[in-house]
């Protein structure tokens, strides 16, 4: 997420989006029954399109044809997949205007975020995981019996993939791309509020020269269809990643399957601003830590901890700053804060920051809807909530910030691992023994230290805790879709 990419915003317009078919098999089609569900411009409120609404049979021609695909695409050599999925970096390239239109549109993300982050990202991860998949090798092991030993990478199989409404590109593509580089293949189902992006990556795809099968796309409700594509004997891994509750649940359903699974869950990250920190350096973190994808980011830093000496000056700092930050409409490429990606996002800040006034918390900047048409809400800095506070040990998943203080070091720890969640985690300081002290003493997956949000294909993610298990990006998530078969051969 760190890529950067010169080419202007100002070019990507407004697309006219075609409704939403399933992708089966390598064919486009509609769901059974020809149901259809309508998709949402956050920006405007407005329906932009709409897109089949899978069903129960869907799921299982889906399951079907990626089972159909399978042996195929894992018999085709690791060099020959690469050589494939870096043809879909280069369409991801070449189609960035469609796409970072198409998720602009569909998530209410701005393009100035969309282009070098969710498309660019998309592009690396094909490239990152084409490279790995040349080397899937296995070892040879010394034992005291005369065979010869050795062990064996191979692919899952069917691979079930859950995606959320935040970054509906990389986080598909943190799933496909690995899943195809080992030899597997993949259904992927992407969040019911933000489906557009998977049906463009399939076009894409195809065009990359995946064959049909290997990646299916069955757009539509997890409340109807999560369930049987989860437990579906056809599938032989889950790659989830969404809310801790929904989570939670699929986990027990593959659970009761032994189905092996990734957990990619909430988060809600502490930011420790230390006393030796460069504060102007430590500001622009934080803010970019709570704005970064409109608060909507499962690495986001909402829970700000700041040394007690320079509480007051930090958030002095936050009010002046935080209102001009850049907030309105996604396509102007000015703007850093869009929309919140649906009205179920938005009551729910609301309901956050309505709880942190009746608790007694300090509206330090923000705290209301935007007076315009679209899910817009203010970013928001909240003071003085106690500790236990829902509205600081829950994840809101907004642009909201809130500030609470520490005396010592041990008690920053402290604070910071004081929540059920554990993703990632960041401090502030200019004490390098400081940094690599705390770092490793904070529950998550990552710790950032002097800057947020520094992301790239080759530096895993993923929880602890509550936020769940598995890694993704790196080798670690490639290793995760295959499995190691041992093979002894008596050489007496
Ligand atoms: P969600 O849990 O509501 O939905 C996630 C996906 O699960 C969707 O595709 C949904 O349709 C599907 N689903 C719903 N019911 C299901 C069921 N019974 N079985 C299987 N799938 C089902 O999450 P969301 O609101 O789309 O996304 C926001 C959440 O995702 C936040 O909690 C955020 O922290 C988390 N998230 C985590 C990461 C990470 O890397 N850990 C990244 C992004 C978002």
């Amino acid at each position: 997420m760190t890529a950067v990419d010169d080419r202007p915003t100002a070019t990507v317009r407004r697309p006219d989006v075609a409704p939403g078919k399933l992708f089966i098999g390598g064919q486009w089609r509609a769901a059974e029954n020809g149901v259809r569900f309508d998709v949402v411009d956050p920006s405007t409120g407005s329906v932009v399109t709409s897109v089949a609404r899978a069903g129960k049979s869907d799921v299982d021609d889906a399951v079907a044809a990626a089972r159909a695909a399978f042996d195929g695409w894992a018999a085709t050599p690791g060099r020959h997949r690469a050589r494939i999925l870096r043809r879909v970096a280069d369409v991801v390239r070449a189609r960035a205007d469609e796409l970072v239109a198409t998720e602009s549109l569909d998530v209410g993300k701005p393009v100035s975020l969309c282009r070098p982050v969710d498309v660019e990202t998309t592009a690396e991860q094909y490239e990152y995981y084409a490279a790995l998949a040349q080397s899937i090798d296995g070892a040879t092991r010394q034992i005291p019996i005369p065979a010869h030993a050795y062990t064996r990478r191979e692919p899952i199989g069917v691979v079930a993939a859950i995606t959320p409404f935040n970054f509906p590109l990389i986080l598909s593509s943190s799933k496909i791309a690995p899943a195809l580089a080992a030899g597997n293949t993949v259904v992927h189902k992407p969040a019911e509020d933000t489906p557009l992006s998977a049906l463009l990556m399939a076009e894409i795809l195809t065009e990359a020269g995946v064959p049909a099968g290997v990646v299916n796309v069955v757009t539509g409700f997890g409340s109807e269809i999560g369930d049987h594509l989860v437990s579906h004997p056809g599938v032989d891994k889950v790659a989830f990643t969404g809310s801790t509750a929904v989570g939670r649940h699929a986990a027990s359903v593959a659970g009761a399957r032994l189905k092996p699974m990734t957990m990619e869950l909430g988060g809600n990250a502490a930011h420790i601003v230390f006393e030796d920190a460069d504060l102007e350096k430590a500001i622009g973190a934080v803010i970019k830590g709570f704005v970064f994808n409109t608060g909507q980011f499962c690495m986001g830093g909402p829970r700000l901890l700041v040394a007690s000496s320079l509480y007051d000056t930090v958030v002095g700092a936050l009010a002046d700053a935080v209102p001009h930050v850049p907030l309105g409409d996604p396509f102007d490429p000015a703007t850093v804060i869009g929309p919140m990606a649906g009205e179920r996002h938005l009551s729910k800040v609301e309901r956050h920051v309505a709880l942190a006034r009746a608790e007694g918390g300090r509206i330090v900047t923000g705290g209301r809807r935007v007076d315009r048409d679209g899910f817009f809400f203010e970013p928001t800095v909240i003071a003085d909530l106690p500790d236990d506070s829902p509205v600081v040990q829950e994840e809101i998943f907004g642009p909201v910030l809130t500030v609470q203080r520490f005396g010592s070091e041990d008690e920053a720890v402290a604070l910071a691992n004081g929540t059920s969640y554990g993703l990632a985690a960041g401090l502030q300081t200019e004490n390098l023994a400081r940094a690599h002290r705390v770092a490793a003493r904070l529950q998550a997956g990552i710790v950032w230290v002097n800057d947020w949000a520094m992301l790239d294909p080759a530096i895993p993610f993923g929880g602890v805790k509550d936020s769940g298990h598995g890694r993704e990006y790196g080798p670690e998530a490639l290793a995760s879709y295959t499995r190691t078969k041992s093979v002894v051969i008596s050489l007496a």
